[in-house]
């Protein structure tokens, strides 16, 4: 019984009181005995008393309930207040309550985002799916589904959101509660080792000298690009390209200039290439050049574009001119092999067919089907 209906209940009580005092006067009045009447006083009497005690005790019962109810309300406003997610009731489509961590992720301060509702702190183009997240929410659907949007901070800033919410009913109406966490610096931590993922992956697929890719990337490329080659029934060609009498080169102008030649030779490749090819360096100073859909014919002309060019090409080191050539081999599919070894293999052999005849030229591959 709340203390209202307990105070209306001791009026009601009065009233039945004084109206049967007023009907035990009248009694007396038309020559009850002594008797009767004290009676009726005693009568009455303790029926008083026990009302009210009754009264009493319901109302002592009733200030304990409210107290306890009280002290868990500055409870449960402490936790929430005190809390490391944010926490927000929508009503309306508005915030009918924020905890200051809530305030404090959207940097508003409380009664700010009490003016506000929740897709006042999104970023725009997320906007029509956290309505629809909302709508979800109050019809239960998003239990167990927290789900992550992009913040927007008073300042114009984004912040990364994780929010978890469960229906609720105030006063009879649908409402949300809806548990927020900042989530910034995971997403930051991701990106981050998402970027370092991928940065070695480069570095495991790339030569560092060169730029070039590396064997290992070729391994994994040859063979699917010949799978490729073999199904659409497109050709596939292969150069492999080696510098001439390198060693000179590093006896005669040290390491470091090598070096340098190496790096050269590998810009021009890239230069020489279109997006599809793949350019590797092979060996020391050995390259390969894996050319999807191309015939040996073409191949073989692009390898003489590629070996006039370096030949034309003096490479600087400092100050120091260094004029450098390389030979070429040049093998296709399937004319010269199907496999990704054969067709290495070829490519190597026509290299050193080139290397004997005198350097400085390409050669096609001989057949081996
Ligand atoms: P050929 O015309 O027959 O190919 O003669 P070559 O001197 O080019 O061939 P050889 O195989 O005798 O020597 C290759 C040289 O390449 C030896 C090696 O020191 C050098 N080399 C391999 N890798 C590197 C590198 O990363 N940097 C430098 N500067 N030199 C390298
Ligand atoms: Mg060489
Ligand atoms: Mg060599």
């Amino acid at each position: 019984m709340d203390e209202p209906t307990l105070r209306a209940e001791i009026v009601r009580l009065n009233k039945i009181i004084q109206a049967l005092m007023n009907r035990a006067e009248r009694s007396m009045s038309i020559g009850t005995s002594d008797f009767s009447r004290f009676q009726t006083a005693i009568m009455l009497d303790e029926q008083v008393r026990r009302r009210t005690e009754e009264l009493e005790t319901a109302l002592r019962t009733n200030e304990k309930i409210l107290r306890a109810l009280r002290e868990s309300e500055a409870k449960f406003h402490g936790l929430v207040d005190q809390s490391l997610v944010g926490i927000a009731i929508i009503l309306d489509g508005k915030f009918s309550h924020a905890n200051p961590k809530l305030a404090s992720i959207f940097g508003y301060s409380v009664d700010e985002l009490l003016q506000l509702g929740p897709l006042d702190v999104v970023v725009e183009h997320e906007r029509s799916l956290v309505t629809e997240h909302i709508l979800k929410g109050i019809a239960g659907e998003t239990k167990d589904h927290p789900a992550v949007y992009l913040g927007l901070r008073k300042d114009g800033t984004c912040v990364h959101v994780e929010i978890a919410s469960s229906p609720m009913s105030i006063a009879g109406k649908p409402a949300l509660i809806a548990v927020l966490t900042d989530i910034s610096e995971r997403v930051q931590a991701e990106t981050n080792v998402r970027m370092l993922n991928s940065r070695l992956h480069e570095m495991a697929i790339h030569d560092a000298l060169t730029g070039l890719f590396n064997r290992r990337y070729l391994d994994e490329t040859f063979e699917r690009e010949l799978i490729r080659a073999a199904r659409q029934h497109c050709p596939i060609s292969v150069v492999m390209g080696d510098l001439d009498h390198f060693k000179t080169v590093n006896d005669t102008y040290g390491h470091q200039a090598g070096d340098e030649v190496l790096r050269e030779f590998g810009r021009l490749m890239k230069q020489h290439a279109r997006g599809s090819d793949i350019y590797c360096r092979y060996g020391g100073e050995e390259f390969l050049l894996i050319l999807p859909d191309m015939p040996e014919e073409t191949a073989c002309e692009r390898a003489e574009q590629l070996r006039a060019a370096l030949a034309a090409t003096p490479i600087m080191f400092g100050t120091t001119a260094i004029r450098v050539t390389a030979s070429f081999g040049v093998a296709g599919f399937p004319l010269h092999g199907k496999t990704a070894d054969e067709l290495i293999t070829a490519a190597d052999d026509a290299l050193y067919a080139a290397k004997r005849s005198g350097r400085n030229q390409v050669k096609c591959g001989v057949g081996t089907t």
